[in-house]
């Protein structure tokens, strides 16, 4: 019996390709950022700040930052705590410092992005379906990102946080691990009061979406094409199509 569903959002619930999105998002954010890191001869001297090429250096530091975060299963830190403690120092910033400024990057340059995801159709008709029917909902989307960037993008999908009382939206603040390990996806389970057997995964992505809620002993939905074969000699998912399938699907098997 499942009680919870917890849906994936980029290219799930919103058509969003992280091929394209993430170099673009990195543009931006490093552009944006680049004024703070001049070329203060005090600070290379005293060895505080790093000389190379500052975009450059910034998006090697969030990535390195991002790669801890990917690592994090320890129930003691948020994601959050991971990041800053790598990110922070090695920009020789702290975050109270750097804080107003991501926060105007989310509010006014983040959108910006919006431009590269497409909305798809039936996401509106499926939450208003599974929230009438009484289904705890969430969004389990990698938790890289803070909530404010992905508040924006179930809007974009047509599906925000104003109209639609997610039960969890996990983000880097919330949780403790990331995708794909089975740690995250329990933690969900744990922060909705459900056991992983009563939690529906619905996910485009097989390593990162469908394995692991299957390990975990989750039910799972892929959102791919309805002949799309399963990766040899791995359990096939619970159910498979597209997002309208799934409209569908979710009515007689659910
Ligand atoms: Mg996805």
């Amino acid at each position: 019996m499942i009680h919870a569903i917890l849906f994936d959002l980029d290219d799930t619930l919103l058509d969003n390709g992280m091929e394209q999105f993430v170099p673009a998002y990195l543009a931006a954010l490093s552009q944006y950022m680049a004024d703070l890191f001049p070329a203060d001869i005090a600070d290379i001297l005293g060895g505080k700040r790093d000389a190379t090429f500052p975009a450059e250096t910034f998006v090697r530091h969030l990535l390195r930052a991002t790669e801890e975060m990917t690592i994090n299963t320890d129930p003691h830190r948020t994601n959050m705590e991971v990041f800053d403690a790598t990110f922070f120092p090695a920009l020789g910033y702290t975050r109270a410092e750097l804080e107003p400024r991501f926060e105007h990057f989310y509010a006014v340059h983040f959108p910006q992005l919006r431009r590269l995801t497409h909305p798809r159709p039936s996401a509106r008709p499926v939450m208003d379906w599974v929230f009438a029917h009484g289904f705890q909902v969430a969004i389990a989307t990698n938790p890289h990102f803070p909530r404010a960037a992905i508040e924006q993008r179930l809007e974009w999908a047509g599906v925000p946080a104003s109209e639609f009382p997610y039960r969890l939206i996990t983000s880097y603040e919330n949780m403790h691990a990331t995708k794909p390990h089975r740690a995250y996806y329990l933690e969900i389970a744990r922060q909705l009061g459900q056991q992983p057997e009563t939690c529906l995964v619905v996910g485009d992505d097989w390593a990162m979406d469908i394995r692991p809620a299957m390990a975990s002993g989750m039910s799972a939905y892929w959102i791919a094409a309805p002949d799309q074969p399963s990766p040899a000699e791995e359990a096939p998912p619970t159910g498979q199509g597209s997002l309208a399938d799934f409209a569908h699907w979710v009515k007689s098997n659910t």
